[in-house]
């Protein structure tokens, strides 16, 4: 029996993919490399000596969703795959309404028709909005704040009812908080086309040179130093919060949800210092006006996905920055590879 993984090539799909197959679970990968690249799949072939079976296609097409299902005896889907750039949202929303919603609806179509009902769902913390109190608990009110963001809360509203109508699915909703790091090896990590949007990337492109400096948005903020506050959580450690989500969700019935953080905030000139400091590098920056639509606050309480999955971040923030640098360095051009985009 195999694990279904969409988005496999992604960041947090990749590193998760090693996991499992690390932990000796069969898996099934499907991408279509639309923010990604073919040179992930090779990696994680490497890194783990596993020749698992691989489906460049997009979830959108159903019959070849299909035939995978035909072909191979799925167990569980991990379902990573999604657009998600905030900015390309607001611009685009119908292609981000389509392109998630309408692939979730289809692979729940299909698990549905071939008797497979354990799902593990990418959800995201920022299905939380502007939060009123951190640490946040999954209970907190649902407020996204961009068509990105209304995406995952759609969705999850949807795997709800899907639930409530088949007592037999078993879903597990993950929120993501700040993923960043990489595989200690440095063969897989996170590599965004263009100008990162997201903090870590950008800075290890500073150090590596690629941009003379950092803009931190915002120094006035309720906080200790007046940058914004965040869960940063290791990708390893999300990835291996996947393993225990899934024993969980093919032992149970239902839906549950868990917050996937460190349960620990670090702000922004923290977090470069840190990086600093570990690396050996400089990071040059200049104070510019708060990016619209920034929180000053966001981390996680973790306690349920402490007691119920017996799951917790393990890695610190140096280890983070550690590894963020070795995958910035061992691949200065990402995984150099054409990229679909939208
Ligand atoms: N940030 C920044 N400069 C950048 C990118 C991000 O100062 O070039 C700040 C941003 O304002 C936020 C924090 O870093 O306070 C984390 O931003 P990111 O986009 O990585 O995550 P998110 O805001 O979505 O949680």
């Amino acid at each position: 029996m195999a694990v279904l993984v969409t988005g496999g090539a992604g960041y947090i799909g990749s590193h998760t993919c090693l996991e499992l197959l690390q932990a000796g679970c069969d898996i099934v990968v499907i991408d279509n490399f639309m923010n990604s690249s073919v040179e992930v799949v090779h990696r994680i072939r490497k890194l783990s000596g596993e020749n698992f079976q691989f489906y460049n296609m997009n979830l959108l097409d159903r019959d070849h969703l299909e035939q995978i299902f035909q072909k191979n005896k799925i167990e569980a889907c991990i379902h990573f795959a999604g657009v998600k750039a905030v900015g390309e949202s607001v611009r685009f929303p119908l292609l981000y309404y389509k392109q998630n919603l309408f692939s979730t609806i289809n692979l729940c179509r299909v698990m549905q028709k071939y008797g497979v009902k354990n799902l593990i769902f990418s959800s995201s913390a920022t299905v939380y909005g502007s939060p009123e109190k951190s640490p946040i608990t999954e209970d907190h009110v649902l407020h996204a704040t961009n068509p990105y963001g209304r995406t995952k809360w759609m969705i999850e509203e949807l795997l709800k009812d899907l639930s409530l109508s088949d007592q037999d699915w078993s879903i597990t909703i993950l929120r993501y908080f700040n993923p960043i790091g990489a595989h200690e090896s440095g063969e897989i990590g996170e590599d965004p086309k263009g100008m990162p949007n997201n903090l870590m990337p950008f800075v290890t492109r500073v150090a590596a040179g690629e941009y003379p400096m950092l803009e931190i948005f915002g120094d006035q903020y309720p906080t200790k130093d007046g940058t914004c506050i965040r869960d940063y959580i290791h990708v390893v450690d999300l990835a291996c919060g996947h393993l225990k989500a899934l024993e969980k969700t093919i032992s149970a019935r239902g839906v549950d949800i868990y917050n996937l953080g460190t349960g620990q905030g670090y702000s922004v000139l923290e977090l470069v210092n840190t990086f600093e400091a570990v690396t050996g590098m400089e990071i040059p920056y200049q104070i510019s006006k708060p990016r619209a639509g920034d929180v000053a606050i966001c981390y996680a309480d973790v306690t349920k996905a402490e007691r119920e999955l017996g799951w917790r971040a393990v890695r610190g923030i140096e280890e983070m920055c550690r590894d963020s640098w070795n995958w910035q360095s061992k691949n200065p051009i990402g995984y150099c590879s054409e990229v679909k985009t939208l």
